[in-house]
Order: C-alpha cells, then sequence, then structure tokens
C-alpha cells in the first residue's frame, strides 16, 4: 500500500511541499503520496488524529501550527524539546508520535551546500521569532565564533541568549545598537519582507567577504538581499533552500533515504523565475 504523507497549515495553497517531495520519489523510487491540507485554526489535533488514524504515516506543519504540532508530539527529539517547535512528525511502528524540527539543519546545511564557512565566523541573525529559534542549535554547533542576535523586540532576542548561551557566544541587541560589526555571515530571519516592510539596517556591518542569507524566498530578490548586494556581500541568497533542505530531512526521516537536494532547487527556482514572467 502507498504510504501517505502531507503537510497541514494554514494558508497552505501556496505550499510547494508536495511539489518537493514528488521530486523526492522520482530520484529514489519510493512509493509514497504526499498531499497538503489547509487546516482551520483551533483544529490541528482533531485534523492529525484523523490524518495518523486512517494509516498516515508522516506530516510536515508550517504556520500556524508548529507549537501544536510540539503539543501533539508523544516523545521530542532533543533539538525540537529545545526550539519548542515542531514542523516534522513521524509516525513510528509502535503507534507513538515523534516530533522533531527540521527548519535549522536544512538551513545550516544549504550553507554547507554552498561552500559556506561557518566555523569560527561572526554570525549576526536578524530577528528572534520561531525560525530564529529553530536554527540556533544546528548553527552554534558550526562553532562559529559568536553569535550576535538582533531584534526588534529586544526582550525576545535576550531570552535565546538565555535559553542558548550553552552552546556558544551569544548575544542580544536592538537594531539601533548594531554598528560597524564586520560580520562573516547575516542571516535574516525576520519577517518584515512579507508586511512589505525593511529592516533599517547601518552601513558597514559587514566584513569583506561577507555572506547574507534571506530565510523568506521570493522570485524577486527580496529587501534584505537588495541591501546585502549594495553593501556589496560576496555571496547571497534566500531561504529556497532551507525550504528544500528541511523537507529533504523530513524525507530521510521517514523513508531512510536521502534526496539530492541541488536539482530541486535548481528546478523550484526556474519555475518561479517562469511564473513571474507571466
Ligand atoms: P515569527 O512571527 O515567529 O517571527 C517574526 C520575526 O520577525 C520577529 O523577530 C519579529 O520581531 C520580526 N519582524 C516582523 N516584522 C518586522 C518588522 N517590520 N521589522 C523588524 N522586525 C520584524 O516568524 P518566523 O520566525 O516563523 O518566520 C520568520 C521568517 O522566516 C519568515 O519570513 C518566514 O517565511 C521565514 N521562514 C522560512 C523558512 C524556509 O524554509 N525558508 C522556514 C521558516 C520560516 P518582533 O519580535 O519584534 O515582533
Amino acid at each position: 500500500m502507498t504510504d501517505s504523507y502531507a503537510v497541514f497549515g494554514n494558508p497552505i495553497a501556496q505550499s510547494k511541499s508536495p511539489a518537493i517531495h514528488r521530486h523526492f520519489c522520482d530520484q529514489t523510487g519510493e512509493d509514497m503520496a504526499y498531499t497538503k491540507q489547509l487546516v482551520a485554526e483551533g483544529e490541528f489535533k482533531q485534523a492529525a488524529d484523523t490524518f495518523f488514524n486512517g494509516g498516515g504515516r508522516g506530516l510536515n506543519i508550517t504556520a500556524p501550527f508548529k507549537l501544536d504540532a510540539f503539543h501533539y508530539a508523544t516523545r521530542l527529539t532533543p533539538r525540537a524539546e529545545r526550539a519548542g517547535a515542531v514542523n516534522l512528525l513521524i509516525k513510528e511502528n509502535d503507534g507513538s508520535i515523534t516530533g522533531d524540527t527540521s527548519d535549522g539543519i536544512g538551513m545550516v546545511n544549504d550553507m554547507l551546500n554552498m561552500g559556506w564557512e561557518l566555523e569560527g565566523k561572526k554570525l549576526l541573525i536578524l530577528g528572534a521569532g520561531g525560525a530564529v529559534r529553530g536554527v540556533l542549535e544546528p548553527l552554534l554547533g558550526q562553532k562559529p565564533s559568536s553569535v550576535t542576535i538582533a531584534n526588534r523586540t529586544v526582550s525576545k532576542a535576550e531570552q535565546l541568549v538565555k535559553d542558548f548561551h550553552d552552546l556558544g557566544e551569544l548575544n542580544a541587541c536592538s537594531f539601533d545598537e548594531l554598528s560597524d560589526g564586520h560580520f562573516d555571515v547575516v542571516i535574516n530571519g525576520t519577517s518584515a519582507g512579507l508586511h512589505g516592510e525593511r529592516v533599517n539596517l547601518p552601513d558597514n556591518l559587514l566584513a569583506s567577504q561577507a555572506a547574507c542569507y534571506d530565510m523568506s524566498y521570493a522570485a524577486e530578490p527580496t529587501g534584505f538581499l537588495r541591501w546585502a548586494e549594495e553593501q556589496g556581500a560576496a555571496k547571497l541568497t534566500d531561504g529556497l533552500g532551507m525550504l528544500v533542505g528541511q523537507a529533504a530531512e523530513s524525507f530521510y526521516a521517514w523513508r531512510h533515504i536521502r534526496p539530492e537536494v541541488v536539482p530541486v532547487i535548481t528546478e523550484l527556482r526556474r519555475k518561479m523565475t517562469e511564473s513571474k514572467k507571466k
């Protein structure tokens, strides 16, 4: 029987996850179905129960249900426990449901696949929401020399420093306190771009040969990536590779086969550019 997987979210129409998993199935020959499901707010548990009781093997979870999924899981991986959010549910053979988070490892793998160096580098992260919480553990695992978290609401950045300080050198500040940082890698984890806004950043934040990563993605360069280009960043990219990377980690957790991500990123990018032209 074909194993069944899905992504839950609200909204969900825009989700690229079914297309990504179709590519992974074509590559690996795995027999699985992957659909997207719109779930009404407040109905996550009921929808997940129906899915798993009907034989479903695994779920991806996107906004706004990552916290619901965290509470739904029977057990959590250590990284999900620390992140406080779950984007991946796995039905185990004994019927229990494991909750994991694969966004962070997806982003770090994307950076490493592109040849970006993180070890010994000075990192700046903009934002202190759920996505940033999810990437901190895998990022700190790469042994950067320091990580500064700048956020509009400074208390949230300070909370992250408290929660992750045992994993490396972490600092918190407001955007106004940023100056002359000489950061080697700058990561935008704010959702400012989604609201058509742009974080105001000072000049001279970047070290020479700096790399800039925007977790959000769009057919057009984001406001943050336009800023990075103006500032002379040597490398820059959006979060499409993070999306495909988290999907690859999910696929591996479910099927124990590691799909190739680069051809899938290339194909999605081609389709995004094509649809922009129409
Ligand atoms: P959250 O809502 O949890 O956090 C939003 C963050 O953005 C907060 O730090 C918030 O600051 C900040 N922010 C929002 N608007 C502004 C603004 N106008 N100016 C400055 N800061 C602002 O969202 P997530 O953490 O879940 O998502 C963040 C981004 O990451 C989104 O763009 C999302 O699409 C992307 N993402 C990409 C993934 C991928 O696979 N590529 C996976 C997951 C997320 P404050 O605390 O002050 O409110």
